[in-house]
């Protein structure tokens, strides 16, 4: 029997045995009462200690999934840092042993560059990650161009997106105001968004970048039409480690093994560091990320930040300074 069934049945025997007692023995109305205080005592005494084990059974439960979660996270960065590698690897091999013809060349030199890249951005966000719980996570608050950040992204993922037959269009972007943001780590979140927008829609797919800018605030949108996020999921979107499971809908007249290639690329590549990474980006720039998707649809990702002002460059020129006279008497 477990603990908790022990419990219940010694505190109902107890109260069982203490209200045969009473009826049994107790001879006046003081007896009685002091039997069914001792009964009651029994029984709020099991039902606290009852309260406990369940808090400790979740609280067990809970580390349990995270200590899951954390050799799983464990085991697929392995996995994303291995691949590459070993990609890299046969490929300078066969450079090495010579006899490739020129395209050939080109093509596994890309390659290599791809998945050094690949190898990089995993590096990069590890270390986010290690800054932000070591509390050591700094941005540079910059005025920001947006056409600019979203220009350079584009460029940086056209030809990942041509290799799934993706369309990815910039809608124009004019009259939107420069925001306050770190451009790097900016940069960084929407190529990440652009990769999972690659990575979840079926081949031949449309990504579509877009901003405008409202009152005080400038959003910047990434849209596809793939997969989609089931609607009980968007609670845990942005948890860190979160993976989604692959529901990726067969295109009109596609066999089954190309989607089942699909879906193994959706599911082997990426550690669920991304969209954590992001919103957490998002929030210290003073913005958010925000999500709108239906299953078999698309998502639509947004983020909004600060418009630039003069009052933001003062109060950024003077924590510079600040900084500076911080860093100069230590
Ligand atoms: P990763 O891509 O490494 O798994 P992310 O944090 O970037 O990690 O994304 C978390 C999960 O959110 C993904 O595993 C995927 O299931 C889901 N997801 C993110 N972006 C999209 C998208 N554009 N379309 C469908 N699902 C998405």
């Amino acid at each position: 029997m477990s603990v908790r069934g022990s419990l219940v049945a010694v505190g109902g025997g107890g109260v069982f045995i203490l209200i045969l007692l009473g009826i049994l023995y107790a001879t006046d109305q003081q007896h009685l009462l002091a039997y069914a205080l001792i009964g009651l005592i029994v029984v709020f005494g099991s039902a606290s200690v009852l309260l406990w084990i369940t808090r400790l059974e979740q609280e067990t439960r809970r580390l349990d999934e995270l200590d899951h979660l954390k050799s799983e996270f464990v085991s697929r960065v392995s996995h994303e840092l291995r691949t590459p590698l070993t990609t890299i690897k046969a490929l300078t091999r066969l450079l090495r042993r010579g006899g490739v013809s020129e395209e050939k060349q080109r093509e596994y030199l890309e390659t290599i560059s791809i998945e050094c890249d690949r190898q990089i951005d995993l590096i990069l966000n590890l270390l986010d990650l290690s800054r932000i719980e070591g509390g050591v996570f700094r941005l540079a608050m910059e005025r920001v161009e947006v056409a600019d950040v979203v220009t350079s992204c584009v460029k940086a993922e056209t030809a990942a997106a041509e290799r799934r037959a993706h369309t990815l269009r910039v809608e124009p972007i004019e009259n939107v105001p420069p925001v306050r943001a770190d451009a790097n780590h900016l940069r960084r979140v929407i190529s990440n968004l652009i990769e999972n927008s690659i990575k979840y829609t079926p081949d031949g797919g449309l990504i579509t970048l877009s901003a405008d800018a409202g009152a005080n605030q400038v959003a910047i949108r990434v849209t596809d039409n793939g997969q989609g996020i089931p609607k009980e999921d968007l609670p845990i979107l942005f948890d860190k480690f979160y993976r989604g499971r692959p529901v990726v809908p067969l295109m009109a007249g596609e066999v089954a093994s190309t989607n089942e290639e699909l879906l193994e690329d959706a599911n082997m590549s990426g550690v669920g560091l991304g969209l954590y990474l992001a919103r957490d980006v998002m929030r210290r720039m003073g913005g958010q990320i925000s999500v709108e998707t239906e299953v078999g649809k698309g998502s639509t990702f947004t983020l909004q930040l600060p418009i630039w002002t003069a009052e933001i460059s003062e109060k950024i020129a003077s924590e510079v300074k600040e900084n500076a006279k911080a860093t100069a008497g230590s």
